[in-house]
């Protein structure tokens, strides 16, 4: 005993070989969830951060099996899914956990974990194998922590930079990307795909009789009215102030022109809100395809603007379709 204090001056409390002292470390980790499994995936450990994170009791989980105590289950299903095409035999239940820590030593993911009040928090989990003095495995070891912050932060950065923050349409970046991959694709494929530009007609009359706010109202009125008119396989984007795009895709130019002429008219009859009266609102469009002959989209890009430039001078509120 007396040993033991030399060698360890916190005293025998902490002392690797008792037990007690291993209790305590679990308890200390209060931000990272510890919860040790049997082979078979019954839980056997569940520690304070465990109990923090997830909102349970230890004495609530212990004995219980994962991952149906606490994981999603479609979200296991998809995973055991997608590791069983990778592996080309069938992973299911706790194996969807066990599987890869098997082969590697560990496997660090992320997922989503359910409180017991419901609430659902994105974890970042490593779960290792457990090994007896023999070097079999005895058990799975669970660490976990809540990476709910950075997860939606991250995502809350990407919307930012991938949509217009005014009307939640994609922005000029991913339209450019999605044209540059549909342009590709036709070339390929020899398929086709056409380009709308839009531009609402007086529209800084608009803007000078209702206000800058009525303005912005009949932006997002429009490019509502364009999300519920394309296909979803369709990009529709803001490329300027009141300017929008659309890629269809697999569309020649006279079903272009249709759609487009279809947008004309529904616009034609939008009424947007302001302090001084409902109002409407016309546009006039660009349209063409893509062709052979295009060095790249941006080529198609000119032609569907010339086009709009040509309904413009020819009278607004109509559409021009060019090849
Ligand atoms: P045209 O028929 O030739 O297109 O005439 P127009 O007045 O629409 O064209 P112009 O390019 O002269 O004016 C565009 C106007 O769009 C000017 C600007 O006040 C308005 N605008 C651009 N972006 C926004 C926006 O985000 N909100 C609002 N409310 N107005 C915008
Ligand atoms: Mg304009
Ligand atoms: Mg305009």
């Amino acid at each position: 005993m007396s040993g033991d204090k030399l060698a360890h001056p916190g005293g025998w409390a902490t002392h690797p070989d008792n037990p007690a002292w291993y209790r305590r470390l679990l308890a200390a980790a209060s931000e990272v969830a510890i919860i040790a499994t049997d082979t078979q995936g019954v839980i056997t450990v569940f520690n304070r951060g465990a109990e923090k994170m997830l909102g349970y009791p230890a004495a609530e989980l212990v004995g219980r099996q994962t991952p149906a105590a606490f994981h999603l289950a479609e979200e296991v299903a998809a995973r055991a899914k997608e590791m069983s095409v990778a592996l080309g035999r069938p992973v299911t239940g706790f194996r969807t956990f066990t599987t890869r820590p098997d082969l590697a030593g560990s496997e660090k993911r992320e997922w989503t974990f359910v409180r017991k009040d419901g609430r659902r928090v994105t974890v970042s989990l490593v779960v290792t194998p457990v090994c007896d003095d023999d070097g079999a495995t005895c058990g799975y070891l669970g660490m976990a922590v809540d990476v709910t912050d950075r997860v939606r932060a991250t995502r809350e950065l990407k919307t930012l930079a991938r949509t217009d923050p005014l009307t939640g349409l994609a922005n000029r970046r991913v339209f450019a990307e999605a044209a540059e991959a549909e342009f590709e694709r036709c070339k390929r494929f020899d398929t086709t795909a056409a380009l709308l530009m839009i531009d609402i007609d007086h529209f800084k009359a608009v803007n000078d009789a209702r206000g800058h706010e009525a303005g912005d109202k009949a932006l997002v009125a429009l490019a509502n009215l364009l999300t519920a008119t394309v296909r979803t396989t369709d990009v529709p984007a803001r490329y300027g102030g009141e300017e929008f795009v659309v890629l269809l895709t697999g569309t020649t130019l006279a079903g272009a022109a249709d759609l487009a002429e279809r947008i004309r008219e529904r616009t034609a009859r939008i009424t947007a809100p302001s302090p001084s009266g409902a109002f409407g609102l016309t546009i006039s469009i660009g349209a063409t395809v893509f062709t052979p002959g295009d060095k790249d989209w941006t080529e198609a890009l000119r032609r569907a603007d010339q086009a709009l430039y040509q309904a413009k001078s020819t009278g607004r509120n109509k559409v021009t379709a060019a090849a």
